[in-house]
């Protein structure tokens, strides 16, 4: 699968470079067009990857006993878990709030603190009353808010200009700041995208950019709701994150390595089956020889923000790694 993949990465990469890079006038409208048209067609390109990957997870990485014995030295890991593009405005059924239910009690743990990534302006999250209340909520709660967006839609702050983001950073502080008490120190960039200007703009604002070692695959970009195979790409994914533990490449806060997974709350079906994948990250710690704390997951704001915190992007130039094929998306040139 590896090879077919890489394969279809360098077939896509020259039909994007090419066919959008021709022709076009150095303008900044142009080097702007140019860039959108080349985000679009690997956008397209990834639904079609997407569509046809989506039926093969690879195996989880083999345990070897070197593996073994090189986990042994290293502490127990916690999940750190980390909800994007809520609170939902809805009025029946709202998915943020059965997260919220599942999480305050659940019989795997009860009382876990997440971070939310908010979106506060968008109208069908956080720029809604019943939005705002539940911002007030994951606050009382104990739980971290940190900011995704503040613009009508789930923009991708990379095709804002200098104005609009500032603009945008300035209100969502605010918009948190009027929950919370204080200016948000976490930030999640939407699409996992961002460059040397949007990160430096996050530096002006006190804003650490927070990436993740799981991902879920819930988000609604593509619209998929289902995730029938949620079990196996997780317990994969996890057998990466156990290969990089065991060579000491995560760090230790309070004593344990937090592991950072993300879902969107806005999402149904994360919503209805909370419970279920809080099991499920147990199931696969087990599953992949890693690990948990007698707490697998956060219950205090204090510790779940320093963990947080240590996890963060320090620099652009620091390499990092992105869930499933974002890493192709973006490329490594915007960093
Ligand atoms: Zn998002």
């Amino acid at each position: 699968m590896l090879t077919v993949r890489n394969q279809t990465r360098l077939t896509f990469s020259k039909v994007s470079f090419k066919t959008v890079g021709q022709g076009s006038k150095a303008t900044k409208y142009g080097i702007h067009l140019r860039q959108n048209m080349r985000i679009i067609a690997r956008a397209l390109a990834i639904v079609a990857l997407a569509t046809g990957l989506s039926g093969c997870i690879g195996a989880p990485v083999e345990l070897t006993p070197q593996t073994e014995q090189n986990l042994r030295a290293q502490p127990p890991i916690r999940f750190l878990l980390t909800f994007d593009d809520g609170p939902s405005a809805a009025r029946f059924w709202n998915p943020s709030q059965e997260v919220l239910d599942a999480l305050l009690d659940n019989p795997v743990q009860p009382g876990i603190k997440a971070v939310f990534f908010v979106q506060t302006r968008a109208p069908r999250a956080g720029g809604s009353d019943i939005g705002r209340s539940l911002m007030r909520r994951e606050q009382q709660e104990g739980h971290v808010l940190g900011f995704h967006t503040a613009t009508h839609w789930h923009t991708n702050h990379r095709f804002l200009n200098p104005d609009e983001l500032e603009q945008s950073l300035a209100n969502g502080g605010a918009d948190i700041a009027a929950v919370t008490g204080a200016a948000p120190s976490l930030v999640r960039p939407p699409f996992w995208s961002y460059d040397r200007r949007t990160f430096a703009a996050y530096q002006r604002h006190g804003l650490h950019v927070l990436l993740t070692d799981l991902s879920a695959n819930d988000g609604k970009v593509w619209g998929i709701t289902l995730s029938p195979r949620r079990r196996m790409n997780l317990t994969r994914q996890l057998s990466e994150v156990r290969e990089l533990i065991a060579a000491g490449q995560l760090p230790a806060v309070d004593g344990v390595i937090p592991v950072v997974v993300t879902f969107h709350d806005l999402n149904r079906y994360t919503a209805r089956h909370t419970r279920e994948y809080l099991q499920i990250l147990l199931d696969a710690a087990r599953d992949t020889g890693v690990r948990t704390d007698a707490k697998p997951f956060y219950d205090d704001r204090q510790a779940l923000e320093r963990a947080a915190m240590v996890r963060t992007v320090k620099n652009t130039t620091q390499a990092v790694h992105l869930p499933g094929l974002w890493d192709w998306l973006w490329d490594s040139d915007s960093h």
